[in-house]
């Protein structure tokens, strides 16, 4: 297969130094591309800035803003059989970016943000025959939230971790169908977890999508 991975966290510049972006390491999708390759696919990894090295023969390519991943997205996505969505997208960006570098006045400052677009929203209503895992990592009511966000994105599982996920060498998922069924859970090494969803993936996903 020819697997388009996102990966790590999303910046959205408030000027031209600072920038709103999360805690995600991106070991979660660096480990699902280290996992495909060694099982004989294609990956092509769409990347946040994070600090480790991208994983030996995949294509990379670097993003930095949720705009420029879903450019990536789009662009890559028609050539490939299916996308794991890791990414820690940002949800919000500033309204306008500031051109340099805001000083200061004294003063409190409010920045205006507005939603940024849902990638794997627009991906998943253009999927076609390919299939779709995206990941959630939910504190409130988790399987509901999850639930709501794989049929919005019209996956065909979604991932369920919590927040302790994040900077974390391991992680604990369940994986839930779009019939609201727990298909696997999985704990352990973050390389172990990625190991058994790309095993699913060619087991269950692959091949049998639901659009
Ligand atoms: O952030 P959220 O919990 O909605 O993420 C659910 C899934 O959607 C993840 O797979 C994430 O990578 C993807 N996502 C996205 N674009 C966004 C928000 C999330 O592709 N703007």
């Amino acid at each position: 297969m020819r697997i388009l991975i996102t990966a790590g966290p999303t910046r959205e510049y408030i000027d031209d130094v600072r920038f709103l972006s999360n805690a995600s390491s991106g070991r979660m999708g660096y480990s699902l591309a280290t996992a495909a390759i060694a099982g004989g696919h294609e990956v092509v990894l769409v990347t946040g800035s994070v600090e480790q090295p991208a994983p030996e023969g995949c294509e990379v390519h670097r993003i930095e803003t949720t705009d420029q991943l879903r450019q990536r997205c789009l662009e890559l996505f028609p050539g490939c059989d299916g996308v794991i969505a890791t990414a820690a997208v940002c949800d919000y960006r500033p309204k306008s970016r500031i051109t340099g570098k805001i000083t200061k006045t004294g003063q409190p400052m409010v920045l205006e943000l507005v939603e940024t677009s849902d990638v794997l929203a627009e991906l998943g209503s253009q999927k076609g025959h390919r299939w779709i895992v995206g990941f959630a990592l939910e504190s409130q009511d988790p399987r509901n939230n999850a639930m709501r966000k794989l049929r919005m994105k019209k996956c065909d599982c979604i991932v369920l971790n919590d927040t302790s996920a994040i900077g974390s060498l391991t992680n604990s998922v369940e994986i839930l169908s779009p019939d609201a069924e727990t298909i696997a859970a999985y704990k352990g090494t973050k390389l172990y977890v990625a190991e058994q969803i790309l095993q699913l993936i060619e087991t269950s996903i692959h091949g049998r999508r639901s659009s």
